[in-house]
C-alpha cells in the first residue's frame, strides 16, 4: 500500500507568511472609511488594531516574517500531517487521488490557533492588556482563549446565541483557558439592545457580535479588537497550511489538480489555497481551486459584489466583497462557523477575476460527507469542513465517470468532537436542508450603497 501520511519535521514550519496580493494583476480595491468613503490607511484601522495587524492588513509585500516567538509555539502542533486518504478513495472506487491537510490536530481542535497566536503576540508586543472578540460555533474564541492565555491577556468573547446554546461546550472550553463569555445579542452593548429591542428573540449572528465586541473595544481603555477572518492579515496567518501542504504533496510526488477549502470568511480556504493560486498567477500551473460554502449562507454563489459592512450594525470600514447584505439572517445550521454574511475581500476579487470556482452544498450532503469521511478515515469531522469533504466527494466521483486519475487536497480544517448533538440529530433523521428563494437574497442586497466604480 501507498504511504499514507507524510510528516515534516519542526524546522519545515514556513519562516514567513505568504501575502498573495503581491502577485494579483487585479489588486483588491481599497476598503473605504464608513464615514468619509475615502480609501483606509493603516491609522485609520488603529483604533481597533495594534499597528504592525494594521500595517498587514493593507501591506502588498509577499512575504511577511514569522516572528521567532509564534514560530515557537507554532511546535506545539506544527507541522500538521497531510494525509493520503485510502480509505475514502476505495470507498468511492475513484481513480482519484485524495489528500488532506489535518489541521483539526491544534490543541483547540481548529485552524484557528494559526492566526489566534500572532494576533495575541502582537497586541501584547503593543502593550494592549485586554482584547474583545466575536465567535460562532466557538472554534476562533477557544483559540483566542488559549492564544490570550499564552501571552497574559484578559479576553472577553461575544459568542452568537443560537451556538452558546447548541454548543456549550466550546463556551466551557473558553473559560477553561480563562475568557469570559457572553451570549450575543447582549445587553452589555448599544449595538446588542438595539438588536434586542427590535427582535428579543434573535439568535445572533456573526456580524451582530462583531459589532458588539468593536463597540466594546473602542471603549475600553487599553483595549483592542481581534478578528478570525475575513480579513487580509487573518488570511495571510493561514498560509502556513498550504506552504505546509505544498513540501508535503511534493514528498507523495504529486502536485494538486484540485485544491478545496470550506468557506466561511475565507481564513482556512485562503490558507491552504493561496500558495498554491500562487503557482497558477506566476507559474503557469492550472490547479482548480474551489471554495465550497453552505447552500444556506451562499455569499460566493449568489450574493453580489458590492462595498458592504462586516458587521450587521455598520461599524467596520466598507469592504469590497460577495456578500448577502449585512441584515442577512442565515438560517441555524450546524455549521456554525459558515454563517457570515460575506467573503473576504482577497478572495471577492480572485473570484471577480474567476480564478477561483466556488460551489454551495446543501446541509445533508454535508453530513453524509462527514459521515463517510469519519467512517472511512476515523476522524469524525467538523460540519464546517465536511462542506470540503463533500466538494472533494463530488470532484472524486466526477474522476471515476471520466476514468481520470486527479490528485485533489482539501482542508480537514477541524475535527468535529464538540458537535455530537449535531450528528446526532443528523443520524435520528431530524436535519433538513434550507432552501434560499432569490427574493430572500434581494432583500437584503437590494438595500446596498452602490459604491463599487
Ligand atoms: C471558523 C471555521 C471555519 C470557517 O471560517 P473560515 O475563515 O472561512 O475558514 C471553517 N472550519 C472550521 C473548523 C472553523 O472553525
Amino acid at each position: 500500500m501507498a504511504t499514507k501520511k507524510f510528516l515534516l519535521n519542526e524546522k519545515d514550519i514556513p519562516t514567513a507568511w505568504y501575502n498573495i496580493v503581491a502577485d494579483m494583476v487585479n489588486k483588491p480595491l481599497p476598503p473605504l472609511h464608513p464615514g468619509t468613503k475615502q480609501p483606509l490607511v493603516p491609522a485609520d484601522l488603529e483604533a481597533i488594531f495594534p499597528r504592525v495587524i494594521a500595517e498587514q492588513e493593507l501591506t502588498t509585500e509577499r512575504w511577511i516574517e514569522i516572528p521567532e516567538e509564534v514560530r515557537e509555539l507554532y511546535k506545539i502542533w506544527r507541522p500538521t500531517p497531510l494525509v493520503r486518504a485510502t480509505g475514502l478513495e476505495k470507498a468511492l472506487d475513484t481513480p482519484a487521488h485524495i489528500y488532506f491537510k489535518n489541521e483539526g490536530v491544534s490543541p483547540v481542535g481548529s485552524h484557528k490557533l494559526n492566526s489566534a497566536l500572532p494576533q495575541a503576540y502582537y497586541n501584547q508586543k503593543a502593550g494592549v492588556t485586554h482584547l474583545t472578540t466575536e465567535t460562532g460555533a466557538g472554534q476562533w474564541g477557544a483559540a483566542l482563549s488559549f492564544a490570550s492565555r499564552l501571552f497574559g491577556l484578559a479576553l472577553e468573547v461575544f459568542m452568537v446565541k443560537v451556538s452558546y446554546n447548541q454548543k456549550p461546550y466550546r463556551r466551557v472550553m473558553m473559560q477553561t483557558w480563562g475568557a469570559d463569555v457572553v451570549a450575543s445579542p447582549s445587553n452589555t452593548t448599544d449595538a446588542g439592545r438595539l438588536i434586542l429591542a427590535k427582535d428579543p428573540n434573535n439568535s445572533g449572528s456573526l456580524g451582530i457580535a462583531i459589532s458588539e465586541a468593536i463597540e466594546k473595544a473602542v471603549k475600553t481603555p487599553n483595549t483592542k479588537y481581534s478578528l478570525g477572518s475575513v480579513l487580509n492579515h487573518v488570511a495571510l496567518h493561514q498560509t502556513v497550511i498550504g506552504l505546509e501542504a505544498e513540501k508535503q504533496l511534493d514528498m507523495a510526488g504529486e502536485y494538486p489538480d484540485i485544491v478545496i477549502g470550506c468557506f466561511g470568511g475565507g481564513s482556512n480556504f485562503s490558507g491552504i489555497s493561496f500558495p498554491f493560486l500562487r503557482h497558477n498567477l506566476i507559474d503557469g500551473k492550472k490547479t482548480r481551486i474551489i471554495a465550497a460554502e453552505p447552500a444556506s449562507c451562499p455569499k460566493l454563489t449568489r450574493g453580489r459584489f458590492e462595498y458592504d459592512f462586516g458587521d450587521t450594525v455598520g461599524m467596520t470600514p466598507f469592504l469590497p466583497m460577495y456578500t448577502l447584505g449585512h441584515d442577512f439572517q442565515p438560517a441555524d445550521i450546524h455549521a456554525g462557523g459558515l454563517r457570515y454574511h460575506g467573503a473576504g475581500t482577497i478572495v471577492s476579487q480572485l473570484r471577480r477575476d474567476n480564478l477561483i470556482e466556488v460551489e454551495d452544498i446543501p446541509q445533508l450532503e454535508t453530513f453524509d460527507a462527514g459521515r463517510l469521511f469519519a467512517q472511512t478515515e476515523g476522524t469524525i469531522p467538523a460540519p464546517e469542513s465536511a462542506h470540503a469533504i463533500a466538494s472533494a466527494i463530488r470532484e472524486a466521483k466526477k474522476a471515476r465517470e471520466e476514468g481520470r486519475a486527479k490528485t485533489i487536497l482539501f482542508n480537514l480544517s477541524g475535527h468535529g468532537l464538540v458537535d455530537m448533538s449535531a450528528y446526532d440529530q443528523y443520524l435520528h433523521g431530524e436535519m433538513q436542508n434550507y432552501e434560499l428563494s432569490d427574493s430572500e437574497i434581494e432583500k437584503t442586497v437590494s438595500s446596498l450603497e452602490k459604491l463599487v466604480p
